[in-house]
C-alpha cells in the first residue's frame, strides 16, 4: 500500500534522513520506533507531504506520491494525527470531527462521527465543549477520531501515546489494533517501543535518519539489543 524507497530529507543543510526504506502492506500495522530524534516525525511529515523530500520514492496505492500536495493526499487515502495533537483548541470537539471530514458533506458524516462517539463515548459526551477543556487523553482521542474522519485506507500516527498515564495509553493502544477491524492500515511512529510493539505487525527501528533493524513485531520484542536499548529490559 505504501512503499518508502531510499528516502532523504533535510531542514536546511543539514540532511536528517539519510535514505529510509520502508514498506506498509494493506492491512497491516506496521511501527517505527527509535530514540528522541531519530528521525520518525520527519518520515511521517515526508509521507504526508509536509516536509519536503530531498531524494528517494514515496508510492501509495501506486501511485508516486512526489510533487502531489498534502490534501491530495489525503483524498487519496492517507491521513496523519500529527504530533502533539495538533487539534483546534478554541473550537468544539465536534466542530474539530466536522473539519476532519472537510473532503465530504455527504450523510456518511453522520456515521462516521458516531463511529468516533462509539469508539471513544467520552467524545460524545463532550462534543459542544471547546476542545482545549480536554485532557491529554481525550485530545489524543480526538486527534485520532479527526484523522478517521477522512476516512483514510492508512492512517499515519505519530506519538499517539505521548503524555499519557499508562492505562490510557492501554486504552489507546486497543483502539488502534482495532483499526485492523475497520480495514484501516496503520504506520505508528513511537517512542514507546513496547506499547507500539504489542499491536504491530511489523516494526522497524529507527537511529539518527537510518533504519538500523526490522522484523515482524514478536522479532523484534524478542531481540536483545531492542530489549536493552528499547524495552529497558
Ligand atoms: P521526536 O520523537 O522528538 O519527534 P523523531 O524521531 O520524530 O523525534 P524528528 O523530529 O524527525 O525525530 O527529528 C529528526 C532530526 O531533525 C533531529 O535531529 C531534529 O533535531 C531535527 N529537526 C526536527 N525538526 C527540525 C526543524 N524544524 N528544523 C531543524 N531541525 C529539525
Amino acid at each position: 500500500m505504501l512503499s518508502v524507497e531510499n528516502l532523504r530529507s533535510r531542514y536546511g543543510r543539514i540532511e536528517v534522513l539519510h535514505g529510509v526504506d520502508l514498506q506498509v502492506r494493506s492491512g497491516e500495522i506496521v511501527t517505527v520506533v527509535g530514540a528522541n530524534g531519530a528521525g520518525k516525525t520527519t518520515l511521517l511529515r515526508c509521507i504526508s507531504g509536509v516536509q519536503p523530500i530531498s531524494g528517494g520514492n514515496l508510492v501509495f496505492k501506486g501511485e508516486p506520491l512526489q510533487g502531489m500536495p498534502a490534501h491530495r493526499r489525503v483524498a487519496l487515502g492517507l491521513a496523519q494525527s500529527p504530533e502533539g495533537r495538533q487539534i483546534f483548541t478554541s473550537l468544539s470537539v465536534e466542530e474539530n470531527l466536522r473539519l476532519g471530514a472537510y473532503l465530504f458533506a455527504d450523510a456518511r458524516v453522520d456515521t462516521d462521527m458516531a463511529e468516533a462517539f462509539a469508539m471513544f463515548p467520552i467524545l460524545r459526551e463532550k462534543r459542544n465543549l471547546a476542545a482545549g477543556g480536554l485532557s491529554g487523553g481525550q485530545q489524543q482521542m480526538l486527534a485520532i477520531s479527526r484523522a478517521l474522519m477522512a476516512r483514510p485506507a492508512c492512517l499515519l500516527l505519530d506519538e499517539p501515546s505521548m503524555g499519557l498515564a499508562p492505562i490510557l495509553v492501554a486504552q489507546i493502544m486497543d483502539v488502534i489494533r482495532n483499526l485492523k477491524t475497520l480495514g484501516v492500515t496503520v504506520l505508528l511512529v513511537e517512542q514507546n517501543a513496547y506499547a507500539a510493539l504489542r499491536i504491530a505487525d511489523r516494526g522497524y527501528v529507527m537511529e539518527t535518519g537510518r533504519v538500523t533493524m526490522q522484523g515482524t513485531a514478536e522479532e523484534l520484542i524478542a531481540d536483545e539489543r531492542i530489549r536493552a536499548a528499547y524495552l529497558g529490559v
